[in-house]
């Protein structure tokens, strides 16, 4: 059994919406619960998260977007450049302690506490920008996390495994001109949904074309179109990158069960992810995985599923 981080901290509850909405502390109360109840806390690394560094955020953020976000939660704003992206008066910190929660997940594989890390954190990250917030995320949690590592562990490449059902646009932006990160996002053509991001022809700028790759899916699409796009698209790719790193941006709104999307994904396509960017991480990176929660919003199907995420991290 591999050791395996988990990443919380019951301050992640203090960023709740001030009207009806989706990304609910709710959230990670199912999935603390579920996960224990399993006895799969038990079983790995517990790691309490702390709060980042500021050239950690900087490094990705502009500090002009942290003091907008900073001063929008003091002044008592709801929301933060756009209608679905809520505020409350901890949002600033949380944000902060979500981005933290990432970097120690990081942290625990990069010094060897952890073969791999789940980091149970929110808000979400995916669609947040250097200076713009959206979709439910303030701080790019996983664009922290790379660049934590190639700052601060001299990790060279790292890949992004984004299977959020919504493509990650503030992702794919922050590495867009950048050959060090290769991003790979799985997700709902952007012609049905959130963002509008994410068509095949999107591939990076630069020095960085090339390190991009996005594999938009129709409507209806599941198990076997997933899984025939890791195989054929995702594992070729990641052949002739050769990541020290893998992060996953892991989202389970593909599921069918998951209201936001119109995609068909269950359980049985999520354990077959997981195995196989951990046997990807096997044969290229010493077995590391960082796992970072972005969506899921059908309480039953994203405790389900992130049980299977963990047993398969764990290769229990
Ligand atoms: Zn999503």
């Amino acid at each position: 059994m591999k050791r395996v981080a988990w990443i919380y901290h019951p301050d992640y509850l203090l960023h709740s919406p001030p009207f009806e909405h989706p990304e609910s502390p709710e959230r990670l109360v199912a999935i603390t619960d579920h996960l224990g109840k399993a006895g799969l806390i038990d079983r790995m690394v517990v790691v309490t998260p702390e709060y980042p560094e500021d050239t950690d955020i900087l490094s990705v953020h502009d500090r002009d977007y942290l003091n907008r976000l900073e001063t929008a939660c003091r002044r008592g704003d709801l929301t933060l450049d756009s209608e679905d992206t809520y505020l409350n008066r901890h949002s600033f910190n949380v944000a902060l302690l979500s981005a933290g929660g990432a970097i120690s997940g990081a942290k625990a594989v990069a010094e060897g506490t952890a073969d791999r890390a789940f980091c149970a954190i929110r808000p979400p990250g995916h669609h947040a920008g250097p200076d713009v917030g959206m979709g439910f995320c303030l701080l790019n949690n996983a664009a922290v996390a790379a660049r934590y590592l190639q700052a601060r562990h001299g990790v060279g490449k790292v890949l992004i495994v984004d299977w959020d059902v919504h493509h990650g646009n503030g992702t794919q932006n922050i590495f867009l001109e950048d050959p060090s990160v290769f991003y790979f996002s799985i997700h709902e053509h952007p012609t049905f949904l959130y963002p509008g991001t994410g068509r095949r022809w999107e591939i990076g700028k630069g020095k960085g074309e090339g390190t991009t790759l996005n594999a938009p899916m129709a409507p209806g699409a599941g198990d076997a179109e997933y899984r025939t796009t890791f195989e054929q698209t995702l594992e070729p790719a990641v052949e002739r990158f050769r990541p020290e790193v893998i992060l996953v941006s892991a989202g389970f709104d593909a599921h069918r069960d998951d209201p936001l999307a119109d995609l068909m994904v269950t359980e049985e396509g999520f354990r077959f992810m997981t195995r196989h960017v951990v046997a990807l991480a096997n044969k290229f990176c010493g077995g590391k995985v960082v796992s970072i929660l972005e969506g899921g919003y059908e309480p039953s199907s994203l405790t389900s599923c992130i049980e299977i995420h963990v047993r398969e991290l764990l290769e229990e």
